[in-house]
């Protein structure tokens, strides 16, 4: 697969990429492509309008931070892009895949295989080590334990010391770098994080911050990121800014 000249453009998403390729080569198909993406939930009575019309083009290896007052949609739209929750009306395109053709067990397998997921709260098991808590993803996903890529993302890391503490002997910047390990260690296509410094102070906060970078950079993984960290912000290699339900720039 050709590489995208430059990852990271600042511009509007589809169109200069593929400007860039010469005839021969064929375009890029987006990790994630959003057209007219709206989102209502129902509270009894009421409608609450989540999303009102989003278009989004992320290609493979970007790491893109999603900004915003609370409440404008920022969880919603990642929730969506994860298929944790459906969209009302328009199209949610994961990696090639149309969400709408596919049926709630198709999109959890889907899920499963090329989404990781990090949350503010690190959603550890509380009983389980720190190994397990990651091992545990490997086993669910169904291949079986990898001890390279365990090896590899442990030490990356730097908790590869702390595998047998249970998450009470953690910080909480280690209890997040084991819930970022936990949600990479399937080599997803696209790592979501809701808040990932929110519970951190600035030390643990600037460390998780780096260590998602170099999964970036490492692996290019792709990352989308919502957060109220102006430097994580700053590190991403694209800022998108929603307001009231939609994406007010890019
Ligand atoms: P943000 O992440 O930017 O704070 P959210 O996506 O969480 O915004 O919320 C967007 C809007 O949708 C808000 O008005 C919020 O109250 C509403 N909302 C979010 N989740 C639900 C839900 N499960 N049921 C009803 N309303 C919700």
């Amino acid at each position: 697969m050709p590489r995208l000249g430059g990852s990271g453009h600042k511009g509007r998403p589809y169109e200069p990429i593929i400007s860039h390729f010469q005839e021969h080569e064929e375009p890029v198909e987006p990790i994630i492509s959003v057209k007219s993406l709206t989102k209502t939930y129902r509270l009894g009575n009421v409608d609450v309008p989540a999303l009102r019309g989003v278009d989004l083009v992320v290609q493979e290896g970007e790491f893109v931070a999603v900004v915003g007052p609370s409440g404008c949609g920022k969880s919603t739209l990642l929730h969506v892009l994860g298929g944790l929750t459906g969209p009302s009306e328009g199209q949610v395109c994961i990696d090639g895949n149309d969400f709408r053709l596919m049926s709630d067990a198709d999109r959890t397998r889907f899920r499963r295989h090329k989404i990781g997921f990090v949350f503010q709260r690190f959603n550890l098991l509380p009983t389980l080590s720190a190994r397990d808590n990651i091992a545990i993803a490997q086993h669910i996903q169904g291949n079986g334990f990898n001890p390279h890529r365990f090896e590899t993302i442990t030490r990356m890391l730097g908790i590869e010391k702390k595998l047998l503490h249970r998450p009470f002997a953690l910080s909480g910047g280690e209890q997040q770098r084991v819930a970022i390990a936990r949600a990479v260690i399937c080599e997803p296509k696209i790592l979501l994080a809701d808040e990932p410094m929110g519970n951190l102070d600035t030390e643990n906060s600037q460390v998780v911050l780096d260590m998602l970078r170099e999964l970036n950079r490492t692996f290019r993984q792709t990352i989308l990121m919502i957060t109220h960290n102006p430097e994580a912000a700053g590190i991403a290699n694209r800022v998108i800014r929603m307001r009231d339900g939609r994406i007010i720039s890019d």
